[in-house]
């Protein structure tokens, strides 16, 4: 397997200022690298600096200190090839599902009918076909998080952020969308290289992950990097896949 360096971060600190004056530490030298074909978790109770760590990630803000490269090079703006997916879905109600999914190739600048095209591909892989038409309303969360999934997906990017994708949704539609991400993942059918997922659901970063950062109780810090060396697909009944959650759990609480 090719391990090109897709991400590299190191030392990154983030504090924002607090009302009384002071700051508040919400990065506190994070070091963070994702290769080629590796899905890597980030995983944390709220508040622990997960989104923030992502928005960065994605050149949507500045680390205070430290450094984040993509592909080699310094991240200072959101760099082309990165895509996220949100917890909250963040679809426009006004716009169908494949005027959503088209709206993510919208600043790439290509013929209309490529994007048409690859819009369609998207829907079609992500298992929406026969939605194209469909508003955001009509749909239930699971089919709407696949619109978000499409999204991000149809400008085949190098790096999927994925922030709480699944936490918005009822476990057994949770359990559908992460089974069929990683059957197509595993494929290698999504046009994607490497994945973040953000999560607080200890039992969904092991099913996931191929490693695990786990964010500890102090503050920005990241407390152990877990590797998790399990088959895929994986099985919740294993005790291996038992021992890894229970040892997570114990060091998160
Ligand atoms: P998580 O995603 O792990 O739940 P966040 O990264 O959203 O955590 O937030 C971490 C901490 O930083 C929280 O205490 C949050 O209130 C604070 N925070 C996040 N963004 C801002 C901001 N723009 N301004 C001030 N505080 C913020
Ligand atoms: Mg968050």
């Amino acid at each position: 397997m090719d391990n090109t360096l897709l991400l590299d971060l190191q030392a990154v600190r983030k504090a924002f200022p607090k009302p009384d004056g002071g700051e508040l530490l919400v990065l506190d030298g994070i070091d963070l690298r994702l290769r080629e074909g590796e899905i890597v978790g980030l995983l944390g109770r709220s508040g622990s600096g997960k989104s923030t760590l992502l928005r960065l990630i994605a050149g949507l803000s500045v680390p205070a200190a430290g450094s984040i490269s993509y592909l080699g090079r310094a991240v200072t703006e959101p760099p082309p090839g990165i895509a996220m997916v949100f917890q909250s879905f963040a679809l426009f109600p006004w716009l169908t599902v494949l005027e959503n999914v088209e709206l993510g190739l919208e600043a790439l600048g290509l013929p209309r009918e490529e994007i048409r095209r690859r819009s369609l591909d998207a829907i079609d892989l992500i298992g929406l076909d026969g939605f194209e038409s469909a508003y955001p309303r009509e749909l239930s969360g699971g089919m709407r998080q696949r619109v978000g999934f499409a999204r991000a997906l149809v400008v085949h990017p190098n790096i999927l952020l994925m922030d709480e994708p699944f936490s918005a949704l009822d476990v057994l539609t949770a359990e559908t969308l992460r089974t069929d991400f990683l059957e197509l993942w595993s494929e290698g059918q999504l046009p994607i290289k490497g994945v973040i997922l953000v999560t607080h659901n200890i039992e969904e970063a092991v099913l996931m992950c191929d490693r695990i950062l786990v964010f500890g109780s102090n503050p920005g810090r990241i407390l152990n990097e877990i590797k998790v060396d399990l088959p895929q697909p994986r099985d919740r009944l294993d005790p291996g896949f038992r021992d890894v959650v229970e040892r997570i759990y114990v060091e998160m609480t």
